[in-house]
């Protein structure tokens, strides 16, 4: 067994993912985190006496986790059951018009052509080979490296992939490449959507944002028990490899000793010696000196706050419409929702509406009162009292009132819904304003402006949805496992450092 000691502030995904890792390697992991357990984000609220997942709840590359837990010396279908959802989405326009997209390629084609005709289906086809192709192209030379900068990610990408991107126009928006690639702006509007999966406008993030859609279609599965079960089950195993896990201790201070890391103190005041910290909070607290003026040079957030939301986690019956797991609900006009967000700072007045109906899926819908979480955007101008209460109740009041005018009947009573604003979220995820994803994915040089695992502060790691490679469960989990690999790395580079031997080994992705 090792001596080296690490401590991971924060048991989000990225962190949990770090100390498993690290743990299974045989190094001394203690992970802190203010919350009561584990998740972050991926946060489950009891409503009514159901537990609703109120957080992520599309759970796509599942793959990222087939090999964390490999590198972990099990395997996912072992620790957690997961189902591949059909539907991968059904989306709703208030003129009543709606069209699921399928994990079958040929379904959703058959569907697009139904609802926007032929030509249209056979440029859906076309825009998916695109996607694909982007996608393609960048998961080696972007997502999984380590640390991409512009002109490494030149050299690796080839000539092939360089024509990819060129033909893109990789300073494009995902906007204007969508405009090129459909005539119906109801499918415009539904592939540019996929950038708020980023936290990030349509009109703003780059055209290689396109991919996320190839990652929705590459499969959403469901997770038995919610998605909070990938979190407690993550939890359990760092927990069987030695891992010690703190709650309610919140880390004030990132200690460092000649210019390096050494350790945390806690709120309260308990000092926790380590070798090396990996912090998993938003990188904008390390900025505004949350934790201690040492660690304030570790990263700099570049760019706008991304996307914050509004969340009603429900219990109550539905009625009316047939809701499948994962529900979107357009108006016709699209553009103002962005600019209300990202130029206004204001609530958007014509909110596009998610609907996670979580007792839904391939099995059909269950008799009862449904567990339910609705999401609209928002801006991360948490913690300024710039959202008023009137404010919020008009929000809410147009929410539901797009999903009873396209036929859903819902009207839950006070306890029966529980609301998160984007003040609520600054206050779980502190200097962030509520803003969910780091920074936003706007201009086409955004992508290579996110901090890497190193920090500029020797034996600091970052890992979490706001650096390399992004947010969303799997791209944080891959931060994570970044993040462990850089800390095994460093060690490597160490004479004292002899490894034990384990059932899995470390991969890095
Ligand atoms: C409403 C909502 C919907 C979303 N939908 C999806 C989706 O459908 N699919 C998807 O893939 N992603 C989605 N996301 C994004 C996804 O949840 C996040 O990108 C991801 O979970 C972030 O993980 P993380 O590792 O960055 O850690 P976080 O989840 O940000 O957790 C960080 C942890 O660190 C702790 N912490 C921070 N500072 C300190 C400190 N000083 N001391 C102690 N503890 C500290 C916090 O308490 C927290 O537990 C959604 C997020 C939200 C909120």
């Amino acid at each position: 067994m090792t001596t080296e000691r690490v401590v991971v502030v924060g048991a989000g995904i990225a962190g949990l993912v770090s100390a498993l890792l690290l743990a299974q390697r045989g190094l001394q992991v203690t992970v802190v985190d203010a919350a009561a357990e584990p998740g972050g984000k991926i946060r489950r609220l009891m409503v009514d006496g159901a537990p609703i997942d109120s957080g992520p709840t599309v759970f796509t590359m599942k793959w990222i986790f087939d090999g964390i837990l490999e590198a972990a010396g099990t395997r996912l279908d072992r620790e957690l059951v997961t189902r591949p959802l059909p539907v991968l989405a059904r989306h709703f326009w208030e003129n009543g018009d709606a069209l699921d997209l399928f994990a079958d390629p040929a379904a959703s084609f058959d569907a697009v052509a139904r609802f926007a005709g032929l030509a249209e289906a056979e440029r859906f086809r076309g825009f998916c080979a695109q996607a694909r192709e982007v996608y393609d192209t960048l998961e080696g030379p972007f997502i999984r490296s380590a640390s991409p900068t512009l002109m490494r990610m030149t050299g690796d990408l080839g000539l092939r992939g360089l024509s990819v991107l060129t033909r893109l126009g990789p300073m494009k928006s995902l906007w204007d490449v969508l405009a090129r690639h459909f005539r119906d702006p109801r499918l415009q509007q539904l592939f540019g959507r996929y950038a708020t999966y980023c936290g990030s406008s349509p009109w703003e993030a780059p055209a290689t944002l396109m991919l996320i859609a190839q990652v929705e279609m590459d499969g959403v599965w469901a997770v038995e028990g919610g998605m909070h079960a990938l979190a407690q089950m993550m939890a359990r195993l760092g927990r069987e490899r030695g891992v010690t896990f703190r709650w309610g201790a919140r880390c004030e201070r990132i200690e460092t000793t000649g210019g390096r890391a050494s350790g945390v103190r806690l709120e309260g005041g308990e000092r926790l010696a380590a070798d090396r910290v990996v912090f998993n909070g938003d990188i904008a607290a390390l900025a505004g000196g949350l934790l201690g003026p040492e660690a304030t040079r570790a990263a700099t957030p570049v760019g706008p706050r991304s996307l914050s939301a509004v969340t009603w986690s429900i219990h109550a019956p539905t009625e009316g419409l047939a809701l499948d797991r994962h529900n979107v609900f357009f108006r016709g006009e699209y553009r103002s929702e962005f600019t209300d967000i990202f130029e206004a700072g204001r609530l958007p007045r014509q909110p596009t509406v998610y609907v996670c109906a979580q007792d839904r899926g391939e099995d059909g819908p269950q008799p009862g009162a449904q567990r339910l979480l609705c999401l609209v955007n928002a801006p991360a101008v948490g913690g300024r009292g710039q959202i008023t209460p009137e404010a919020l109740a008009e929000c809410e009041s147009t929410t539901f009132s797009l999903l009873r005018h396209c036929g859903l009947s819902l009207s839950p009573q006070a306890h029966q819904v529980v609301r998160t604003s984007p003040d609520d979220f600054d206050r779980l995820f502190p200097a962030t304003g509520g803003a969910l994803y780091g920074q936003a994915t706007h201009g086409w040089m955004s992508a290579f402006a996110r901090s890497p695992s190193a920090s500029a502060v020797p034996g600091l790691y970052l890992a979490g949805g706001s650096v390399h490679p992004g947010p969303g469960v799997p791209m944080a989990a891959m931060s994570g496992q970044l993040a462990a690999a850089a800390v095994m790395d460093s060690l490597a580079s160490t004479s004292r450092w002899h490894p034990v031997a384990t059932s899995g080994g470390m991969s890095t992705p």
